[in-house]
């Protein structure tokens, strides 16, 4: 048998399982003759054997050399904080936490050596050491969405964090080279701002805030990659953001325009429209954003939007994006079908050139326009304004005006038709030419800005008119029946349904049917066809601010726009420190004399550079994609890097960036996995992130008064009560759960937390008390049930396995747990045969009391087994993190409570429980890092003089590799738990027995199988044993009125499936 494994942690050893009461019970068996040279009896720690967790009686007397557990004598007194700092020291020491991969280029092989010579019962495994398989190191990129670099973690950080965390030491765990970087998102207005405010350099107040929160970020026992952290606020790497915008503009994918921008009249700068809320404010100010004709830089997002919405569909395989997410990005790309029509415009009675094209979602209500409605930048507009002073009037006051405004201006000697006029058969109504209006509710938008009126089937319309023309009938062309019985003129009938007779040869035709055939007719008269109408426009990603990329572009008067040479980039940042100290509004950059101007890199000429900066959403468009390659000088990135690492594997992050970042971030990757940056992005769609993992947010505790709703601080409540109290009535506070704000004094430091809990608990706690995508109730006082698991699982080891006690000869090593059951099993085999009647009483008493301890044990094992199945599961979703935590506090109570053993297999009930609690540990591992170094370390110690015991049994050259130090390895070291298969195997074989008393059925029990050679008296008595352990038939059975241990006879058939105690009325009473 040839056992791999897959990971360098292996260090199994098989150590003759059982010895000991096999030597007792087989004395014939050639085992005999090895017990010699096999480690002798153990000393058991007093707490093991007995399994009396309770007791600390066991416990150290002299002290330990151990610092972490203080002098505790008898108990440990386990100090999570103290942990913190004692392994992280100790990682930093050992490089393992700085920027380790796990390279598991060389491992062991496993190899089970019989050995013949001693009667071929006894099997050691060894390990021998080769060379991994090349395809078994896979690449794992996990990544939480980076911070802004505000000076302080919040705890929504340090939820995104402590998951992604998590899932990066699983996967490293699991044998995978993980990359798991953090930077920062470090541009944008809050430093500029705070600049203004302080009078310094927002990249010194910058500066400061990434050292307080890598602090923070260290604090939290995070396994960051650091020797790939950037800012994005350093010219190192902005540089290749300016590349960037350089490559778009050569593509023709970056383009300056004049367009009606949202400006933000706070911030001073202009918006993107993702960044203007349902209600027309700035997403950041929160400023009431007005309407400016400005000349801006925008990406030509629009040319992907075929590819950002069809690509949907492979994001929602498996879940691999949440459905939400997925739904609010096709809502913001919004795609509809229709069609475009053109309508001819008069002027002054003239036929004339000009047509307005409309796009219209409903072809079939062509009959029924009554005007043409235009954006105030149509060009049609724009050029009358010219001339017409009262339309220019207007056009100044629209800004001004709510976008559900119904005013209208009338444009005068101007009218279009319907181009539906020029056919033969139409009502006269078609004919009749349509007035213009300018309307402030058509977005205008960068283009088109025209919509064709129709009072009768469109609500908004339907209110215009209204308005506008209120004496005037409204026509309705589309009824919901064909006979036009159920025809409403009051109101505009949305729905499809059948046209009317006001819609000439197309009356009776269903919506669908006269859609088609109209769209076809236009088309045919060069008047219009099919088309498709996106909500999605171009970014625009200009703002007029000083803390963002420089647009590396230099304006000529002669050469127009110039990109900036590459062998000039970066274009830095001129440090402008007068200008934080005055605290002027405005872009400072306008007023940097020095820097604007400089010459044309075409003509030479004086030339001016591009005062604007890059929206910050543009640096975390592609930030991602750096860190595979995060010091390369040159280019963003290598392909070959990318090849290895992209896409990102899990992205971690708020469901808030539903829209904006990851919209961006999808464009600007489906870009690249054009170019010669990422060409084999191109297979996958160059979709940047294959998981996402959207985590809900996180509510703080809040107390408010009950009487008149006022939020209270927490000083104006007392918790000195088992209730809380308002300190000023005495009467009892509203408690509720709530977004947490500065208003509602509701927010937690996680940094005090940690300080306070210990990093470790606090994370458990984290990831315990809600599942990842929903809402997390930040109750501190629930801190306590994770920290008494802690506490409960520690004082366990530490009291089984003292440092200085070499209680267990396997310290340290694995074993296989699997294979020491099923051979026990085997050698118990005897009682199932024969020869079991001809054994001594005492010995048959013996084998039965050790067949219910290994039964006992086979159930831990098989729980082991479900909680390494049930964790790896949840770990490896992302989703459910709390249940992992829920499983592993149920593995620790069934390894603590295990029961003490009945006969004296003490060495095997050890393997078990040492087997367990190992496993137990390196799941916890990736959720509480340092409190399971510390417990590892406790169990890991090793005495040196196992290797004198082994010297007799396989050379010493085999082990030598293998030898450990007698340094402590880190749980890191060694591979997650995998599963070995016994879940299935130890299954307990069971039966249906059904239970008579004299006769009559009492109940129906569920037994093991009786071994097969069991019979008469024997089978009776093992029959009833069974029945009676069932604590439902056993009150039954045995109560006042009853007792069947006082049965004359026991009559059982068909192999124990009934069973029949007959008893005497007499003996029927209990005794
Ligand atoms: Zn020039």
């Amino acid at each position: 048998m040839l056992s791999i494994g897959r990971h360098t942690g292996w260090r199994l050893l098989q150590l003759r399982p059982g010895c000991l009461f096999l030597c007792d019970l087989h004395p014939h068996k050639t085992l005999h003759h090895n017990h010699s040279r096999a480690p002798k009896t153990c000393h058991i720690s007093r707490r093991f054997a007995s399994g009396n967790h309770h007791s600390t009686s066991s416990g150290r007397r002299d002290g330990g050399p151990n610092p972490t557990h203080g002098s505790a004598n008898e108990k440990s007194t386990l100090n999570l904080p103290q942990l913190d700092v004692k392994w992280r020291a100790r990682w930093k020491q050992t490089g393992r936490n700085t920027n380790y991969y796990y390279e598991p280029t060389k491992f062991h092989i496993l190899v089970r050596l019989s050995h013949k010579a001693v009667g071929g019962m006894e099997q050691v495994f060894v390990s021998k050491e080769a060379t991994l398989p090349e395809r078994l190191v896979e690449n794992m990129y996990i990544l939480p969405m980076f911070p802004y670099p505000s000076g302080d973690l919040h705890l929504g950080h340090l939820r995104v964090y402590t998951i992604s965390d998590v899932l990066a030491r699983f996967r490293r765990m699991q044998g995978y080279r993980v990359m798991h970087p953090i930077g920062w998102d470090a541009f944008g207005l809050p430093a500029e701002n705070a600049a203004i405010e302080r009078g310094i350099d927002p990249a010194t107040w910058t500066k400061q805030n990434i050292q307080k929160m890598k602090g923070q970020l260290d604090a939290m026992n995070g396994h960051w990659d650091w020797d790939r952290e950037f800012a994005t606020c350093d010219p190192t790497f902005y540089k290749h953001t300016q590349r960037l915008f350089l490559l778009l503009y050569e593509r023709g994918l970056a383009y300056q325009a004049e367009a009606l921008v949202n400006y933000d009249p706070v911030d001073k700068t202009v918006l993107a429209n993702e960044q203007v809320d349902s209600n027309g404010k700035s997403w950041r100010s929160g400023a009431k954003v007005e309407k400016r004709m400005l000349k801006q830089w925008f990406f030509k997002i629009s040319e992907f939007r075929e590819e950002l919405l069809g690509d949907l569909r492979l994001l929602s395989k498996n879940d691999a994006w949440p459905e939400r997410v997925l739904a609010m990005q096709k809502n913001w790309i919004g795609k509809s079908k229709g069609a475009k029509i053109k309508f001819p415009v008069t002027a002054f009675n003239q036929q004339a050139l000009a047509e307005i094209e409309v796009f219209t979602t409903r072809p079939d209500t062509l009959f029924g326009v009554q005007y043409l409605a235009l954006g105030s930048t149509h060009t049609i507009v724009q050029e009358l304004a010219k001339s017409d002073v009262e339309l220019q009037a207007f056009l100044d006051t629209m800004p001004a005006l709510p976008q559900d405004s119904k005013i209208g201006y009338l444009l005068p000697h101007v009218r279009a038709t319907n181009p539906m006029a020029y056919e033969d058969d139409v009502p006269d109504a078609t004919k009749t030419s349509l007035p213009i209006y300018v309307a402030p509710y058509v977005v205008g938008d960068y283009g088109d800005g025209a919509v064709m009126g129709v009072p009768g089937h469109d609500t908004r319309d339907h209110a215009f008119w209204k308005h506008n023309r209120y004496d005037e009938p409204i026509r309705t062309v589309i009824s919901s029946s064909p006979d036009e019985s159920t025809i409403v003129e009051d109101q505009p009938f949305v729905h499809p349904g059948h046209l009317t007779s006001r819609s000439g040869r197309y009356a009776g035709k269903t919506t669908a049917e006269a859609t088609k055939k109209i769209v076809e007719l236009l088309a045919s008269k060069n008047l219009g066809g099919p088309a498709d109408s996106w909500r999605l426009r171009d970014w625009l990603v200009s703002r007029q601010r000083y803390w963002g990329t420089p647009i590396p572009i230099i304006h000529c008067k002669s050469c127009g726009p110039v990109p900036v040479p590459k062998d000039q980039l970066p274009v830095e940042l001129p440090p402008l420190q007068d200008h934080w100290v005055t605290g002027k509004a405005g872009n400072p950059l306008e007023g940097a004399h020095e820097w604007i101007n400089t010459s044309c890199p075409k003509c030479g000429e004086a030339a001016k550079r591009d005062t604007d900066t890059m929206d910050t959403f543009v640096d975390s468009s592609w930030y991602f994609m750096r860190y595979p390659d995060a010091r390369n000088p040159d280019i963003h990135f290598s392909a070959d890097a990318a090849k290895q690492w992209l896409p990102v594997d899990i992205y971690v992050g708020g469901v808030e960036h539903a829209i904006l970042h990851l919209l961006y971030a999808r464009f600007i990757s489906k870009f690249l996995a054009l170019t010669p940056y990422w060409p084999s992005g191109f297979a996958t769609g160059g979709e940047p992130f294959k998981t996402l993992l959207a985590q809900g947010m996180v509510h703080g505790k809040t107390y408010s008064d009950p009487s008149t709703g006022r939020f209270l601080k927490p000083t104006e409540v007392s918790f000195s009560k088992s209730k809380p109290v308002i300190i000023a009535s005495g009467k009892t506070p509203d408690v509720s759960f709530e977004k947490m704000s500065k208003s509602k004094y509701n927010g937690v430091d996680p940094t005090a937390c940690m300080n306070k809990y210990g990093a470790d608990a606090t994370r458990a706690h984290i990831l315990f008390q809600a599942p990842v995508s929903e809402v997390l109730e930040w109750d501190e006082e629930k801190i306590a049930g994770v920290t008494r698991w802690m506490r409960r699982l520690h004082n366990w080891v530490y009291e089984g396995y003292r440092a200085d006690d070499a209680s267990c000869f396997w310290h340290g090593y694995w074993f296989d747990c699997r294979y020491y059951l099923s051979q026990s099993e085997l050698d118990l085999r005897i009682i199932d045969t024969p020869n079991f009647a001809s054994l001594p009483k005492e010995s048959q008493h013996n084998l039965l009391l050790q067949r219910s301890d290994l039964r006992l044990q086979g159930e831990l094992w098989r729980h082991v087994q479900k909680t390494i199945r049930n964790v790896t599961a949840s770990y490896s979703n992302g989703h459910s993190l709390n249940t992992v935590v829920s499983d592993l506090m149920s593995l620790t109570n069934a390894i603590i409570e295990f029961p003490s053993p009945q006969s004296n297999n003490i060495s095997g009930r050890l393997l078990v429980l040492h087997q367990a609690m190992l496993t137990l540990l390196r799941l916890t591992a990736p959720i509480a890092p340092a409190f399971s170094e510390e417990c590892w370390s406790i169990m890991a110690y090793c005495k040196p003089p196992l290797f004198d015991r082994l010297k007799g049994i396989i050379s010493t050259r085999s082990i030598a590799p293998l030898a450990p130090s007698c340094l402590p390895t880190s749980i890191f070291e060694n591979s997650f738990p995998e599963e070995d298969g016994s879940y299935e195997s130890l299954a307990p074989a069971t039966q249906k027995v059904s239970v008579q008393v004299n006769g009559k059925l009492k109940c129906v029990v569920e037994i093991d199988k009786p071994l097969a050679h069991l019979e008469g008296i024997l089978l009776e008595k093992w029959v009833s044993k069974e029945i009676l352990s069932n604590g439902e038939a056993k009150g039954k059975l045995i109560n006042e009125r009853l007792d069947v241990r006082n049965s004359t006879k026991v009559i059982v058939v068909k192999k124990g499936q009934l069973v029949n105690f007959v008893i005497g009325q007499r003996q029927a009473k209990k005794k």
